[in-house]
């Protein structure tokens, strides 16, 4: 299986090591046909963008940089699930100008309600040793995750199970029915094996990318395709896949409106 995109890297606006530009540069490299700058929500702590006014500037760099360099350069943002109704931190005037939106759930990020920052992110971080407290917040995870899938108008939710624990059938449950992708993040060295087994077993479509922070690993899918293979995951479930050979008539459409294009069945 060959991928054509990386949805998911990080510059200098949030907590990432490199400029768009050094980052579109190395999606070149890579031989990609598209890649994302979706930088984290304002609500991180210390990883976050300063404000969600800061991705129309990185829109305005991805426009000049889409003329400059020959691959397709999108604006998304990662934001916060900042609340256990599965609010995120990117308000919807913004959204209505992003190519894609991402949502994840992070353990340092300022809730809203900010109690909830005490009585929700405080215990994952410190309370998963103790196991009735490990549940309690997987059920809190889950209801977060899930309501921010239902609630949103997601492109596909990053490293599901990554730090917050949640249920992944549910998650993948809720994933098939709002049309929203689940990520393998080849980023990020956890059990992806659980994603992918949950994404089958409910339908919910995949997408791999990198959670690049430096250009070194843009486009490092490597990890990603093996899992796909692993599992025999068809190119039509896998959001940014392209078939090996595909037949004429057939294969990436692009989206609308800058929008992420999806795989049709080949014409026969
Ligand atoms: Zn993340
Ligand atoms: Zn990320």
């Amino acid at each position: 299986m060959q991928l054509f995109a990386d949805w998911h890297v990080h510059t200098h606006y949030s907590d990432g090591h490199a400029t768009p530009e050094e980052m579109v540069a190395a999606a070149v490299r890579r031989g990609l046909t598209e890649v994302a700058i979706t930088d984290h929500g304002p609500r991180g702590m210390f990883i976050g963008v300063r404000n969600a006014g800061v991705y129309r500037e990185i829109k305005e760099q991805a426009a000049r940089l889409s003329e400059l360099y020959p691959v397709r350069v999108l604006v998304g943002a990662e934001a916060n699930v900042i609340s256990l109704r599965g609010e995120i931190d990117v308000p919807e005037a913004v959204i209505n100008e992003l190519d894609i939106l991402i949502a994840g759930l992070h353990p340092q990020v300022w809730c809203r309600p900010w109690w909830e920052t005490l009585t929700w992110i405080l215990p994952n971080r410190i309370g998963k040793t103790i196991r009735w407290v490990r549940e309690k917040m997987r059920e809190a995870n889950t209801m977060a995750l899930v309501a921010a899938v239902r609630n949103n108008p997601l492109t596909f939710i990053s490293h599901p199970d990554l730090v917050m624990d949640v249920d992944l059938d549910e998650v993948a449950r809720a994933c098939a029915a709002a049309g929203c992708a689940m990520e393998i993040n080849t980023g990020h060295h956890y059990n992806r094996d659980n994603v992918v087994q949950a994404a089958l077993r409910w339908g919910a479509k995949l997408v791999v990318n990198s959670d690049a922070h430096f250009p070194s690993t843009v486009g490092e899918l490597s990890t990603g395709i093996q899992l796909l293979d692993k599992y025999r995951v068809p190119p039509e479930k896998v959001l940014n896949a392209r078939p090996v050979e595909p037949k004429s008539g057939s294969g990436y459409l692009p989206g609308a409106a800058g929008l992420p294009g999806r795989l049709v069945p080949p014409v026969s």
